[in-house]
């Protein structure tokens, strides 16, 4: 037997005036055949387990492409294409494939393709009629119906966080293997539960339906269950949750439990909905609150839904009211890394810091600080997964106020960020974070309190204002039953 196998893998914010280039790839994770030659990464894990697998079943492996960029706005066209032709001509130039098996994202949008995962699916598919195809995508995908016509099999992540990539691919693995052997045959049935939101599964309700979703999976003929989160922030027909069944050979099946198990998400709404803060609220409820540290999340700048990672109306508020004792992360800040290297560590220094990239980014912050460190090469996890971090530098303001920028847009996954740098967050009152959830786990651990704040950024967590064109806007939260008028 033999298996073929690709990543590609980017979430487009179609709002973000920022295009998507190759070099973002570059920057971030590209590598041609040899992903599995190096530590796991979120989008790579899933290689790892393939790899694993097909071997120990003595199959021989093709790998394929391996293309990662941190989300932004539409990858350009020239990328894509040749993004997607380099997977197409490893796979014609490979011995003929009994299984393909693809890492993509879901949400990826092109500018002069909407829905890159189905054309890629489509034009393998064209390829390999006979082949077993089987895609695990992330939680926050848009599922669509060119996806659903040529693929064999979809699995999304099932946690917010991520951290269930392996178990997610190791269960593709096992179905794409038994569709080999004949043993299933794959239908699929969706729902659109017609919800634009941010859905976090750590805690209830979100926990609790999960475990729904699980024993829906024990029904005689049900072989799999996913929750389609949806990207929010992404202009197209298909935006919003989608529930995903797979049965062995009925569809109707499919369908019903795919339509059940949404109509139950649907239900629960109003209590899945995440909660947060505006920025005076926020601000008002550290400066209320003794104990610390205090971890707020800039939601709105998380570089992980395509904002620019740059912005600095949380900074402002900071300054402006005089606190103290605090440390911030990450700012992405190529030209302030820059100058802060040709300073060197222990030097004093007035830069201007974020606020450059875009319109979302707000403006400039000029400070005087002390460069307190300067690393290169450090990564954060990410659950078990590895992410770059890129050049960092750790600025001190005012004696209490620390600041981390890097050249690498990437949010904050893990308080590692700032321990490496030298920073003791311990000591902290505050701790500010450009992440939307994804810190979560791994910072409630050492936080007094969590908060999660809304500001003016490119990703703001009210869904209900988002400016859909594409989108119709009958979907909650903006219309509270958008099934009503069926
Ligand atoms: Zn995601």
């Amino acid at each position: 037997m033999h298996l073929f196998m690709a990543t590609l893998s980017t979430e487009t914010n179609t709002f973000s005036p920022v295009p998507t280039i190759l070099s973002d790839y570059e920057a971030y994770y590209l590598r041609h055949g040899t992903a599995t030659q190096d530590a796991p990464n979120l989008m790579t894990e899933a290689l790892h387990v393939w790899r694993q697998r097909a071997e120990a079943l003595h199959w021989s492996v093709t790998e394929s492409l391996t293309a990662i960029a941190e989300p932004a706005g539409l990858t350009t066209a020239t990328t894509f294409d040749a993004l997607k032709n380099e997977i197409l001509d490893d796979l014609r130039n490979s011995a003929k494939p009994d299984v393909i098996l693809l890492q993509l994202h879901g949400a990826m949008v092109a500018e002069d393709e909407p829905d890159c995962e189905g054309r890629i699916v489509s034009e393998i598919r064209a390829l390999c009629p006979d082949a077993v195809i089987g895609v695990a995508l992330d939680l926050h995908c848009h599922l669509r119906p060119r996806l659903l016509e040529h693929a064999d099999l979809l699995i999304a992540f099932r946690e917010y966080p991520h951290d269930d990539a392996a178990a997610r691919a190791k269960e593709l693995f096992s179905l794409a293997k038994r569709q080999l052997s004949g043993e299933i045959s794959p239908q699929i049935g969706m729902f659109d539960c017609r919800m634009v939101s941010l859905f976090l599964t750590k805690t209830d309700p979100m926990r609790a339906f999960k475990k729904e979703m699980e024993a829906a999976e024990d029904i005689p003929g049900v072989l799999s269950v996913t929750l389609g989160h949806g990207f929010p922030w992404a202009d197209l027909p298909e935006t919003g949750a989608r529930m995903l069944v797979t049965t062995n050979g009925d569809l109707p099946l499919a369908q019903e439990t795919a339509k059940a198990l949404g109509q139950r998400f649907f239900e629960l709404r109003d209590e899945v909905a995440m909660a947060y803060s505006e920025l005076d609220e926020a601000l008002d409820q550290v400066e209320a609150t003794s104990s610390g540290p205090i971890v707020l999340a800039d939601m709105s700048d998380n570089s992980g839904a395509g904002a620019p990672g740059d912005s600095t109306y949380v900074l402002e508020a900071i300054l402006e009211r005089g606190l103290r004792n605090l440390a911030s992360a990450i700012y992405w800040d190529p030209d302030a890394v820059q100058a802060c290297v040709a300073m060197g560590e222990g030097a004093e220094i007035e830069l201007d810091v974020g606020g450059k990239v875009e319109v979302a980014s707000g403006r400039p912050v000029n400070i005087r600080g002390r460069i307190m460190a300067i690393k290169s090469g450090l990564k954060q996890h990410l659950g078990p997964a590895l992410e770059p971090l890129g050049r960092m530098v750790w600025l001190r303001l005012q004696g209490e106020i620390d600041l981390v920028i890097n050249d690498l847009r990437i949010q904050v996954y893990h308080p590692e960020v700032f321990e490496q740098m030298g920073i003791d967050l311990s000591q902290k009152h505050l701790v500010v974070v450009k992440s939307l959830f994804h810190f979560y786990t791994s910072f409630a651990e050492i936080a007094s309190d969590v908060i999660f704040c809304a500001t003016p950024g490119r990703v703001n967590p009210n869904t209900a204002r988002i400016e859909f064109k594409q989108r119709d806007l009958n979907f909650w939260p903006r219309v509270h039953d958008p099934f009503a008028l069926d």
